[in-house]
């Protein structure tokens, strides 16, 4: 082999086991696409430097454990108590920030661009009572949230039945140990980081500005998944 291509090869190799196996997922639009409910300062920062310090968090943490390295990020959330102790609060943060934001961006799109199909209407209005009522459900939920952590719509495990739930931190309904544990096919991240710069303490304004840039058909895909 040549010496050029040898360093190369060797070169990824270091790149690959310092950066860790996670890494940010691309966005499917910009950063001004959701503008003006969601600001492009915002989305930014919310990104590239919240986000983007789960991730590396998570790699740091897990830069010991290759046998940890090999689950998904599913499996080892759902099962926190099998993770040595002095790296699980980190998994439980950052590995929780970076699943619940991996799918928040996937659950937003740009204003106009999808709306609620016959049939997610059918189901949100056989679990809820109406859209309207769902809606309302949804933000009284967010606002009673204390504090810093994330509002959901879930299909509860076992039940079948849709439930709106709440976690704090960036804990998540598949997280081992919650007592309403459920796939996430809705999630609105309530920490502060995620609206301050537009809505200062105005949480009420951000949760309402929400239903503008939610991706329904990603919701009804996550329904049917
Ligand atoms: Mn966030």
């Amino acid at each position: 082999m040549k010496r050029r291509y040898f360093l190369l090869i060797l070169l990824s190799v270091a790149a690959f086991t310092l950066s860790g196996q996670y890494s940010l997922p691309k966005l499917s639009y910009d950063y001004n696409a959701l503008e003006p409910f969601f600001d492009e300062p915002t989305m930014k920062i919310h990104y590239n430097n919240h986000h983007g310090a789960y991730v590396k968090n998570l790699n740091a943490a897990l830069v010991k454990y290759p046998e940890l390295a090999e689950k998904s990020l599913e499996e080892l959330l759902g099962s926190l108590n099998e993770i040595p102790e002095n790296i699980r609060v980190t998994v439980r943060n950052n590995g929780g920030g970076h699943y619940n934001h991996t799918l928040f961006w996937t659950l937003l799109a740009p204003p106009e661009t999808t709306k609620i199909s016959p049939r997610l209407e059918r189901i949100l209005k056989e679990n809820f009572g109406s859209i309207e009522v769902f809606k309302t459900e949804f933000e009284k939920a967010a606002l009673s949230r204390f504090g810093s952590g994330w509002v959901w719509l879930i299909v509860e495990e076992g039940s079948g039945k849709l439930k709106i739930v709440t976690t704090p931190n960036q804990d998540s309904p598949v997280m081992s140990g919650f007592e309403n544990k459920g796939k996430p096919v809705l999630a609105l991240d309530l920490w502060e980081h995620a609206y301050y710069l537009k809505y200062q303490y105005k949480r009420a304004d951000y949760v309402k500005a929400f239903w503008n840039v939610v991706n329904w058909n990603e919701v009804e895909r996550l329904l049917n998944a």
